[in-house]
């Protein structure tokens, strides 16, 4: 089977993906009241290879976390950096690169377009991206992904006809397309049964160690998490890794 791997990096000795420097969020309180701080003072470093859950009951910031690294939304305070360059000083341009190219999301909810087949979804995230020859690239990544999550034999089917475990699982081909450094899950399970939700993990955390995948998954499920060896609990705002 082909690795779905990213290109090797050439530079060896960096081995820290994403590092986060003195994190802090706060979001305004209701009809201007003082200010709720989520995040506080949060340091985390993730190498590459890593696998990490995140848990924490609702409502804990978990969500907040993961936007803060996806940048879709930005910190009160602190530094991100990913490949030893901060978040905060990319250009327009290269966020727009780091969202659809270095990380990839999968969310609660799928958000699958219904008129479109698995095949169809899976490519999305490859239309912004027109380099000369690359759509039977894509194409062929996209069956070698189908093939790796389980949904082989389904590249025709609209979301409409699948399981809710294989829409979660036409959502994680979907978010490996364009070979994203690192996977941010956010409940990715939160809509699965526990048979599927379990599965899904698995799936996951075998991309992990097989493919070599830096992985980051928010689930408020701990039972869940316990599929992955490196558990940092977020609680009042601040991130305390559990020894399991
Ligand atoms: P989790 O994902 O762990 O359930 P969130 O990160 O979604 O938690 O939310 C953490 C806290 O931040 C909650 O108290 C929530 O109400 C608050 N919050 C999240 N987003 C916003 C926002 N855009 N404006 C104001 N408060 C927010
Ligand atoms: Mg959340």
């Amino acid at each position: 089977m082909k690795s779905l791997a990213p290109a090797a990096s050439n530079s060896h000795y960096q081995l820290m993906l994403l590092e986060l420097r003195g994190i802090s969020k706060s979001y305004p309180g209701p009809d201007g009241s003082a200010e709720i701080a989520v995040l506080d003072q949060v340091d985390l470093s993730i190498d590459k290879g890593d696998a990490v859950a995140v848990v924490g009951p609702s409502g804990s910031g978990k969500s907040t976390l993961l936007n803060l690294i996806g940048t879709l939304d930005t910190p009160s305070q602190g530094e991100i950096l990913f490949e030893g360059r901060s978040l905060a000083e990319l250009s327009e341009l290269e966020i727009a690169a780091y969202r659809n190219r270095s990380v990839g999301f999968i969310f609660q909810l799928h958000h699958l377009l219904p008129q479109c087949s698995v095949e169809e979804n899976i490519l999305l995230p490859t239309l912004a991206r027109p380099e000369k020859g690359a759509q039977s690239n894509f194409r062929e990544r996209a069956q070698t992904l189908m093939e790796r999550v389980g949904l082989s034999g389904r590249r025709d089917h609209r979301p409409g006809q699948l399981s809710g475990g294989e829409r979660q699982r036409v959502a994680v081909a979907r978010a490996l397309i364009n070979e994203p450094k690192l996977l941010l899950a956010d409940e990715p399970t939160g809509s699965l049964d526990q048979s599927n939700a379990s599965r899904l993990f698995d799936l996951l955390y075998s991309l992990n160690r097989e493919e070599g995948l830096t992985l980051i998954v928010v689930t408020h499920a701990t039972d869940l998490a316990y599929h992955i060896p490196r558990i940092l609990k977020l609680t009042e705002g601040k991130l305390v890794e559990e020894t399991s």
